[in-house]
């Protein structure tokens, strides 16, 4: 199944019309605009000019059938691929930098071979990420600039190809969607956006009946990630190091000291985002540990 672009959302709302339905275990296609709605496709586009309400767009929503309040929708993230440029925008005294930023600013950066090519000494390899994914929440809709319990703009830059994304379902459906690709992306994202492109994302994706996984979760090749967002980056981290802690009690036979001690020696807080309305914050424990722990993954 193919989602075409121009389904795309500024919030995510249950009040949104489904843009498509699957079935568990289907493989879907989302094609995204990048986080500027493509009007800026060369440095003298002006910033300011993105009309209301095509910033931050998410492809979607995609309602998969059989998806009930208290599910879990398993996104495994099958194929990420990104147009041939990438747009970095700044303006003052946005981000933790913006008060050195004297005037709007806009640069596009070719990507060629799998490098961004930055300047002619300078080529930086791709590691193309997905800075929006989620589900509605089950209140009132939420923009899709607003990190929250439901996923959203996380933009946690371990979100790549080949991972898998456990997230909510809050309302009959999910509601999943998704955009905002970035080609490349430091933590923090300190500028208030990544290398931002257009592209696709290929997802399957399952519903998960009766798990406690507390929620966003991500899977890598290599570790397990609890996610949270919050008014602070220390809220957001200690959030992300509770949902760890409950991880581990459900999932492996460690007692409350074993826990933590675990987390203390191997546990790592990183830093997601701090630029968004919500900080985001990622609590991260190698795969092999976990496993070796007897943690499984529904
Ligand atoms: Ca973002
Ligand atoms: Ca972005």
């Amino acid at each position: 199944m193919y989602l075409n672009k121009q389904n795309a959302v500024p919030v995510m709302d249950k009040k949104n019309a489904p843009a498509a339905h699957c079935a568990s275990g289907d493989c879907i296609t989302f094609q995204t605009k990048d986080c500027f709605g493509e009007h800026i496709r060369a440095d003298a586009d002006p910033v300011r000019t993105v009309p209301d309400g095509e910033h931050n767009l998410a492809t979607g929503p995609l309602y998969v059938d059989g998806a009930e309040p208290g599910d879990l929708l398993k996104v495994d993230i099958q194929r990420i691929a990104i147009d041939d440029q990438g747009c970095q925008a700044l303006l003052p005294g946005t981000g933790p930098l913006g008060h050195h930023v004297q005037e709007e600013y806009a640069k596009v950066f070719p990507i060629r071979e799998g490098c961004v090519v930055f300047s002619d000494q300078l080529r930086i390899p791709v590691s193309p990420m997905i800075g929006v994914i989620g589900t509605a929440p089950a209140g009132e809709g939420v923009a899709t600039v607003t990190p929250g319990e439901h996923g959203s703009n996380m933009d946690n830059r371990k979100i790549q190809e080949g991972a898998t994304l456990y997230l909510p379902v809050n309302v009959p459906g999910g509601l999943l969607a998704m955009g905002d690709l970035h080609a490349v992306m430091g933590d923090g994202e300190a500028s208030t956006c990544g290398l931002e492109v257009s592209g696709e994302i290929t997802v399957r994706v399952t519903v998960i009946k009766d798990s406690g996984l507390p929620v966003p979760f991500l899977k890598t090749a290599d570790e397990y990630m609890t996610i949270a967002s919050g008014e602070t980056l220390d809220q957001a981290a200690r959030g992300a190091c509770e949902k760890m802690y409950a991880f581990l009690e459900q999932a492996s036979e460690l007692d409350a000291c074993g826990r933590i001690t675990l987390l203390s020696l191997v546990g790592h807080m990183e830093i997601c985002q701090i630029v968004n309305p919500l900080a985001t914050a990622r609590m991260t424990i190698p795969a092999w540990v976990a496993e070796t722990c007897g943690c499984r993954l529904p």
